[in-house]
Protein backbone atom coordinates (compact mmCIF):
# COMPACT_ATOMS: atom_id res chain seq x y z
CA UNK A 1 0.00 0.00 0.00
CA UNK A 2 0.72 3.24 -0.64
CA UNK A 3 0.06 6.62 0.99
CA UNK A 4 -2.73 8.71 -0.50
CA UNK A 5 -2.40 12.20 0.27
CA UNK A 6 -6.44 12.69 0.44
CA UNK A 7 -9.19 10.19 2.13
CA UNK A 8 -11.38 9.31 -0.66
CA UNK A 9 -15.40 10.19 0.17
CA UNK A 10 -17.75 6.79 0.54
CA UNK A 11 -21.05 7.20 -1.40
CA UNK A 12 -24.54 5.13 -1.07
CA UNK A 13 -26.37 5.83 -4.31
CA UNK A 14 -29.60 4.63 -4.61
CA UNK A 15 -29.69 3.16 -8.73
CA UNK A 16 -33.26 2.42 -9.31
CA UNK A 17 -33.76 0.85 -13.00
CA UNK A 18 -31.03 -0.47 -15.14
CA UNK A 19 -32.65 2.39 -17.58
CA UNK A 20 -31.13 4.93 -15.89
CA UNK A 21 -27.72 3.67 -17.54
CA UNK A 22 -28.98 5.40 -20.67
CA UNK A 23 -31.33 8.00 -19.48
CA UNK A 24 -30.89 11.71 -18.56
CA UNK A 25 -33.38 12.15 -15.81
CA UNK A 26 -33.15 14.12 -12.64
CA UNK A 27 -31.56 11.12 -10.53
CA UNK A 28 -28.51 10.71 -13.55
CA UNK A 29 -28.06 14.38 -14.21
CA UNK A 30 -27.33 14.68 -10.07
CA UNK A 31 -24.77 11.57 -10.42
CA UNK A 32 -23.37 13.27 -13.82
CA UNK A 33 -22.91 16.56 -11.22
CA UNK A 34 -21.72 14.81 -8.65
CA UNK A 35 -19.29 12.91 -10.59
CA UNK A 36 -17.71 16.23 -11.81
CA UNK A 37 -17.30 17.31 -8.13
CA UNK A 38 -15.29 13.94 -6.78
CA UNK A 39 -11.66 13.58 -6.61
CA UNK A 40 -9.96 10.88 -8.77
CA UNK A 41 -9.63 7.49 -6.77
CA UNK A 42 -6.70 4.86 -7.49
CA UNK A 43 -9.80 2.33 -7.49
CA UNK A 44 -13.37 2.12 -6.67
CA UNK A 45 -14.52 -0.51 -4.34
CA UNK A 46 -18.43 -1.12 -5.15
CA UNK A 47 -20.65 -2.96 -3.25
CA UNK A 48 -23.56 -3.87 -5.37
CA UNK A 49 -27.14 -4.97 -4.54
CA UNK A 50 -26.85 -7.63 -7.40
CA UNK A 51 -23.67 -9.33 -6.11
CA UNK A 52 -25.80 -10.87 -3.14
CA UNK A 53 -23.82 -14.20 -2.85
CA UNK A 54 -23.19 -17.00 -0.48
CA UNK A 55 -19.69 -16.03 0.82
CA UNK A 56 -17.64 -12.63 0.35
CA UNK A 57 -15.95 -12.29 -3.24
CA UNK A 58 -14.02 -9.36 -4.79
CA UNK A 59 -13.10 -9.22 -8.38
CA UNK A 60 -9.44 -9.66 -9.29
CA UNK A 61 -9.57 -9.97 -12.58
CA UNK A 62 -7.54 -7.43 -14.69
CA UNK A 63 -10.49 -6.64 -16.70
CA UNK A 64 -13.82 -7.32 -15.47
CA UNK A 65 -16.29 -7.59 -17.87
CA UNK A 66 -19.83 -6.10 -18.21
CA UNK A 67 -22.25 -8.15 -16.76
CA UNK A 68 -26.17 -7.77 -18.47
CA UNK A 69 -28.17 -9.54 -14.97
CA UNK A 70 -31.44 -8.78 -15.78
CA UNK A 71 -34.27 -9.88 -18.40
CA UNK A 72 -36.31 -7.81 -20.54
CA UNK A 73 -35.13 -4.51 -21.44
CA UNK A 74 -33.89 -2.88 -24.85
CA UNK A 75 -31.20 -4.33 -26.85
CA UNK A 76 -29.43 -0.83 -26.55
CA UNK A 77 -29.03 -1.81 -22.55
CA UNK A 78 -27.65 -5.16 -23.65
CA UNK A 79 -25.01 -3.79 -25.78
CA UNK A 80 -23.80 -1.47 -23.06
CA UNK A 81 -20.34 -2.05 -21.99
CA UNK A 82 -18.65 -0.64 -19.27
CA UNK A 83 -14.57 -1.47 -19.93
CA UNK A 84 -13.12 0.01 -16.94
CA UNK A 85 -10.01 -2.14 -15.05
CA UNK A 86 -10.30 -4.06 -12.16
CA UNK A 87 -7.44 -3.82 -9.65
CA UNK A 88 -5.95 -7.00 -8.65
CA UNK A 89 -3.66 -5.45 -6.13
CA UNK A 90 -7.03 -3.66 -4.44
CA UNK A 91 -8.83 -6.98 -4.37
CA UNK A 92 -6.26 -8.61 -2.46
CA UNK A 93 -5.91 -5.46 0.38
CA UNK A 94 -9.67 -5.53 0.62
CA UNK A 95 -9.00 -9.77 1.45
CA UNK A 96 -6.07 -8.82 3.60
CA UNK A 97 -7.90 -5.80 5.33
CA UNK A 98 -11.64 -8.25 6.09
CA UNK A 99 -9.88 -10.42 8.11
CA UNK A 100 -10.76 -12.95 9.77
CA UNK A 101 -13.39 -12.32 7.45
CA UNK A 102 -12.82 -14.74 4.35
CA UNK A 103 -12.57 -12.86 1.17
CA UNK A 104 -12.39 -15.14 -2.26
CA UNK A 105 -10.50 -13.67 -5.05
CA UNK A 106 -12.71 -13.87 -8.18
CA UNK A 107 -10.74 -14.52 -11.26
CA UNK A 108 -12.84 -15.09 -13.20
CA UNK A 109 -17.16 -15.79 -12.25
CA UNK A 110 -18.50 -12.53 -11.58
CA UNK A 111 -17.55 -8.54 -13.56
CA UNK A 112 -19.14 -5.84 -12.91
CA UNK A 113 -22.93 -6.16 -12.82
CA UNK A 114 -25.61 -3.18 -13.70
CA UNK A 115 -25.28 -2.57 -9.59
CA UNK A 116 -22.01 -1.06 -10.30
CA UNK A 117 -22.28 0.09 -14.46
CA UNK A 118 -25.43 1.90 -14.37
CA UNK A 119 -24.19 4.36 -11.71
CA UNK A 120 -20.58 4.52 -13.00
CA UNK A 121 -21.78 4.86 -16.09
CA UNK A 122 -22.69 8.77 -14.97
CA UNK A 123 -19.79 9.35 -11.95
CA UNK A 124 -17.25 7.93 -13.86
CA UNK A 125 -18.45 8.24 -17.82
CA UNK A 126 -14.77 7.85 -18.51
CA UNK A 127 -14.33 4.46 -16.59
CA UNK A 128 -11.20 5.25 -16.60
CA UNK A 129 -11.14 4.49 -13.02
CA UNK A 130 -10.05 0.91 -11.90
CA UNK A 131 -13.24 -1.08 -10.24
CA UNK A 132 -13.44 -3.99 -7.84
CA UNK A 133 -16.92 -5.40 -6.60
CA UNK A 134 -16.97 -7.14 -2.79
CA UNK A 135 -20.08 -9.24 -3.23
CA UNK A 136 -22.41 -9.19 -0.22
CA UNK A 137 -22.33 -12.76 1.97
CA UNK A 138 -26.06 -13.27 1.81
CA UNK A 139 -25.90 -15.74 4.91
CA UNK A 140 -24.44 -12.91 7.17
CA UNK A 141 -27.00 -11.14 9.11
CA UNK A 142 -26.80 -6.97 9.37
CA UNK A 143 -24.32 -6.71 12.21
CA UNK A 144 -21.85 -8.41 10.05
CA UNK A 145 -22.21 -6.37 6.94
CA UNK A 146 -22.16 -2.88 9.30
CA UNK A 147 -18.63 -4.01 10.85
CA UNK A 148 -17.41 -5.61 7.64
CA UNK A 149 -17.97 -1.50 6.18
CA UNK A 150 -16.15 -0.12 9.54
CA UNK A 151 -13.27 -2.44 8.28
CA UNK A 152 -12.61 -1.28 4.86
CA UNK A 153 -11.99 2.48 6.45
CA UNK A 154 -8.62 2.49 6.16
CA UNK A 155 -8.47 1.75 2.45
CA UNK A 156 -10.01 5.74 1.94
CA UNK A 157 -6.72 6.99 3.00
CA UNK A 158 -5.55 4.52 0.30
CA UNK A 159 -7.20 6.18 -2.22
CA UNK A 160 -9.76 3.86 -2.50
CA UNK A 161 -13.67 5.16 -3.50
CA UNK A 162 -16.25 2.86 -1.82
CA UNK A 163 -19.59 2.77 -2.82
CA UNK A 164 -22.61 0.70 -2.19
CA UNK A 165 -25.61 0.36 -4.76
CA UNK A 166 -28.71 -0.50 -3.73
CA UNK A 167 -32.25 1.32 -3.03
CA UNK A 168 -33.37 2.21 0.92
CA UNK A 169 -36.70 1.15 -0.58
CA UNK A 170 -37.08 -1.49 -2.92
CA UNK A 171 -40.64 -3.50 -3.68
CA UNK A 172 -41.10 -4.05 -7.32
CA UNK A 173 -43.83 -6.08 -6.43
CA UNK A 174 -45.69 -3.05 -5.85
CA UNK A 175 -44.27 -0.73 -8.20
CA UNK A 176 -46.87 1.63 -9.52
CA UNK A 177 -45.99 2.72 -13.69
CA UNK A 178 -48.39 6.08 -13.18
CA UNK A 179 -46.53 7.64 -9.48
CA UNK A 180 -43.38 9.27 -11.76
CA UNK A 181 -41.13 10.55 -9.16
CA UNK A 182 -42.93 9.86 -6.47
CA UNK A 183 -43.39 7.42 -3.57
CA UNK A 184 -46.17 5.62 -1.64
CA UNK A 185 -46.80 7.43 1.98
CA UNK A 186 -45.21 3.93 3.63
CA UNK A 187 -42.09 4.04 1.14
CA UNK A 188 -41.89 8.29 1.69
CA UNK A 189 -41.70 7.63 5.67
CA UNK A 190 -39.00 4.78 5.30
CA UNK A 191 -36.64 6.59 3.70
CA UNK A 192 -37.21 9.49 5.55
CA UNK A 193 -36.88 8.08 8.92
CA UNK A 194 -33.62 5.73 7.21
CA UNK A 195 -31.86 8.89 6.10
CA UNK A 196 -32.68 10.89 9.42
CA UNK A 197 -30.74 8.04 10.99
CA UNK A 198 -27.32 8.35 8.45
CA UNK A 199 -27.27 11.51 9.41
CA UNK A 200 -27.93 11.20 13.10
CA UNK A 201 -26.70 7.58 14.29
CA UNK A 202 -25.44 5.64 11.55
CA UNK A 203 -23.89 2.91 14.12
CA UNK A 204 -27.57 2.45 14.88
CA UNK A 205 -28.66 1.85 11.37
CA UNK A 206 -29.79 -1.69 12.32
CA UNK A 207 -32.45 -0.40 13.92
CA UNK A 208 -34.16 0.39 10.70
CA UNK A 209 -35.72 -3.54 11.39
CA UNK A 210 -37.98 -2.96 14.03
CA UNK A 211 -39.65 -0.04 11.66
CA UNK A 212 -43.31 -0.36 10.91
CA UNK A 213 -42.78 -0.28 7.40
CA UNK A 214 -39.75 -2.08 6.98
CA UNK A 215 -41.77 -5.58 5.78
CA UNK A 216 -42.61 -3.35 2.69
CA UNK A 217 -39.21 -1.56 2.03
CA UNK A 218 -37.04 -4.58 2.20
CA UNK A 219 -38.81 -7.25 1.31
CA UNK A 220 -35.35 -8.89 0.39
CA UNK A 221 -32.32 -7.51 1.85
CA UNK A 222 -30.00 -7.76 -0.92
CA UNK A 223 -30.93 -3.56 -2.13
CA UNK A 224 -30.94 -2.57 1.53
CA UNK A 225 -27.27 -4.23 2.45
CA UNK A 226 -25.20 -1.77 0.48
CA UNK A 227 -26.17 0.71 2.93
CA UNK A 228 -25.23 -0.79 5.97
CA UNK A 229 -21.59 -0.74 4.45
CA UNK A 230 -21.36 3.23 3.96
CA UNK A 231 -23.12 3.13 7.79
CA UNK A 232 -20.34 0.98 9.06
CA UNK A 233 -18.26 3.66 7.33
CA UNK A 234 -19.84 6.20 8.98
CA UNK A 235 -20.02 5.43 12.26
CA UNK A 236 -15.62 4.55 12.58
CA UNK A 237 -15.41 7.65 10.89
CA UNK A 238 -17.69 10.03 12.65
CA UNK A 239 -18.19 12.55 9.96
CA UNK A 240 -21.23 13.64 8.93
CA UNK A 241 -23.41 12.01 6.34
CA UNK A 242 -24.74 13.85 3.82
CA UNK A 243 -28.62 13.01 2.06
CA UNK A 244 -28.27 13.80 -1.77
CA UNK A 245 -30.86 13.48 -4.11
CA UNK A 246 -33.85 12.49 -1.73
CA UNK A 247 -36.65 11.18 -3.33
CA UNK A 248 -39.02 8.27 -4.38
CA UNK A 249 -40.11 6.78 -8.24
CA UNK A 250 -42.52 4.43 -9.18
CA UNK A 251 -44.12 4.72 -5.83
CA UNK A 252 -42.15 1.81 -4.63
CA UNK A 253 -38.39 2.37 -4.93
CA UNK A 254 -36.11 5.33 -3.37
CA UNK A 255 -33.24 7.02 -4.96
CA UNK A 256 -32.00 8.71 -2.04
CA UNK A 257 -28.37 8.85 -1.86
CA UNK A 258 -25.54 9.40 0.46
CA UNK A 259 -22.22 10.24 1.38
CA UNK A 260 -19.27 10.48 3.84
CA UNK A 261 -16.82 13.02 2.95
CA UNK A 262 -17.62 15.23 0.07
CA UNK A 263 -15.74 18.51 0.04
CA UNK A 264 -18.23 21.32 0.28
ZN1 LIG B 1 -30.98 -3.02 -8.47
Amino acid sequence: MTDHPQRMPALFIGHGSPMNTLERNRWTDGWRALGETLPRPRALLVVSAHWHIGATAVTAMANPRTIHDFRGFPPELFAFQYDAPGAPDVAREVAEIARPVPVALDEGQWGLDHGTWSVLAHLFPEADVPVVQLSIDATKPGSHHLDLGARLAPLREQGVMILGSGNVVHNLALIDWRAGDSGAAWADRFDTDVSALMRERPGDILEAGAHPDFAAAVPTPDHFLPLLTIAGLAAESGEQVRTLFEGRTMGSLSMTSHALGLNG
